[in-house]
């Protein structure tokens, strides 16, 4: 029934559980030095949905881990003394550059769950979110066992990989062609990102500067104060809590490298282990204007930018899912609009069959979702394709408002999508709302066409509308709507 989209081996392959007793996922989650911009956000809605599939259309149960990196170059140097990026809710920095590094992350990991939440991402789908810093004692006995494999070396106060001997008796480049021209035998490289063009030796251990917080790592009799590279944690956690191999994988496609070859190629050198993970997969970028959103670039947006506002966080998660996750996304407010509309539509239905079945509130009721939505989600979670045959479903089944056991069956059919989107709710339609300015211009306009002023009238009925406001006129007063 499943079938996903592998990395490893450029193909969509079946799924199978390597135990179907439990489906282990492994997400690369934020580096909290900052809050997610929207580009992060589509990377976790992403494994989001995937879960919910794996759980909802597979039918097993799931481990979902996503980590919490707590301690990289940028953690580091944004909690330093005096850095720009310390907040007053944080309270005041300390001399000890630990617990700086501690009250700083936790900030951000917080704000970070608030998003998660905000976009109907549920904590109580997690298995663990583990933070890298707990996990440091997993990373050296990693780090000594790759030592010992003869696949890392210890050099200037710091701990490498050693891809030459490496590649030697395992394939590098299995996630992402590298050309051998490019790799720089015996050169090393501290920095945790860099390119394929500056394939060499990478960081397993990075020696203690200055006055950069820092664990004493004793290898081979010899004491090395400093701390993970951002690969090893990912190894590490993922080994430590759910055991290898897991089922599957995921970060956005610039983790392919050197992230997650990185990654694996560790797993393999130290643990011994043919496989990391049987299914790797990656979200395709949310761009802006052609580029990459990224916090480097500057061309970003935070959910809560977007939530100040005015959008609503469910248009903006269904905006963000709605496209396939293999294809760029360009973010633009128009698109935004175009998915708030689309997901208002399917949310008038929910709220004309829940009138129609004659319920309050759906919540707890239980359907069977359709099943040429089922086999779209499967086949390779194509979200597009799902909403199509959701649609041409809801077109069958348009004449059921007038008997309430098929508007339930019909909600029973709908919930079971959203319990995979997630975008929907199914609780009674709300009073609404209206602003005051609203009803003064409205007032105004049904003043202006007593008066029979039709210019002014028009003129007032066209601000309304801008303002997201329909004006039906009756006989003795009107009704405001919201457009949707
Ligand atoms: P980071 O916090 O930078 O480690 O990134 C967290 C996740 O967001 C990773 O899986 C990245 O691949 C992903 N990511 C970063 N920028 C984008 C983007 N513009 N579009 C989609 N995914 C992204
Ligand atoms: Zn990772």
């Amino acid at each position: 029934m499943l079938s996903f989209y592998n990395t490893l081996t450029k193909s969509v392959e079946p799924f199978e559980p390597l135990n179907a007793s439990c489906v282990k996922i492994y997400s690369c989650g934020p580096t909290v030095y900052d809050v997610a911009h929207m580009g992060n956000m589509r990377a976790f809605v992403f494994t989001d949905v995937l879960q919910r599939v794996v759980r909802e259309v597979g039918g097993y149960p799931v481990r979902w881990v996503m980590n919490i990196t707590d301690i990289d170059d940028k953690t580091i140097r944004d909690s330093s003394q005096g850095s720009e990026k310390w907040r007053s809710e944080m309270g005041e920095q300390s001399s000890d550059a630990k617990a700086n590094l501690r009250t700083f992350t936790l900030f951000f990991e917080s704000e970070f769950r608030r998003d998660l939440q905000v976009l109907g991402i549920s904590m109580e789908h997690f298995y663990q979110m583990p933070r890298a810093t707990e996990y440091i004692d997993d990373m050296q006995t990693l780090i000594r066992d790759i030592v010992d494999a003869g696949y890392g070396y210890a050099s200037e106060g710091s701990v490498y990989f050693n891809v030459a001997a490496y590649a030697k008796d395992y394939s590098y480049g299995r996630l992402f062609a590298i050309d051998a021209e490019n790799f720089r035998e015996g050169v090393r490289i501290d920095a945790d990102e860099y390119d394929r063009e500056s394939v060499s030796d990478f960081v397993l251990w990075k020696g203690r500067k200055d006055s950069e917080p820092y664990w004493d790592f004793e290898l081979d009799g010899e004491n090395i104060p400093g701390r993970p590279g951002w690969h090893i944690e990912c190894s590490a956690m993922s080994k430590h809590i759910l055991g290898l191999p897991i089922d599957i994988h995921t970060g956005g496609v610039d983790l392919r490298f050197p992230h997650h070859e990185d990654e694996l190629a560790q797993c393999c050198a130290g643990y011994h282990v043919d496989e990391q993970a049987r299914f790797w997969m990656h979200n395709e970028f949310l761009e802006i204007e052609g580029k990459k959103m990224s916090k480097s670039l500057g061309n970003f947006y935070t959910l809560r930018d977007l939530e100040k506002m005015g959008h609503n966080p469910l248009d903006i998660r269904f905006a963000l899912l709605a496209g396939h996750y293999r294809a760029v996304l360009n973010f633009t407010f128009d698109s935004l609009q175009a998915a708030s509309t689309a997901r208002t539509r399917v949310q008038n239905i929910i709220w004309d069959l829940l009138d129609a079945a004659g319920l309050d509130d759906a919540t707890g009721l239980t359907g069977a979702m359709p099943p040429d939505v089922a086999l779209a989600f499967g086949n390779d979670l194509n979200v597009p394709q799902a909403l199509a045959r959701m649609h041409e479903y809801l077109g069958a089944n348009a004449n059921v408002k007038s008997d309430p056991d098929a508007a339930r069956e019909v909600l029973g059919a709908l919930k079971a999508i959203n319990n995979v989107l997630a975008v929907w709710t199914f609780t009674k339609r709300p009073a609404v709302n209206i602003p005051d300015a609203i009803r003064t211009l409205a007032d105004q306009r049904w003043a202006a066409r007593s008066a029979k002023d039709w210019a002014d009238a028009d003129r007032l009925r066209t601000e309304l509308t801008n303002s997201g406001w329909t004006m039906k006129d009756g006989k003795d007063g009107y009704t405001l709507e919201p457009l949707s």
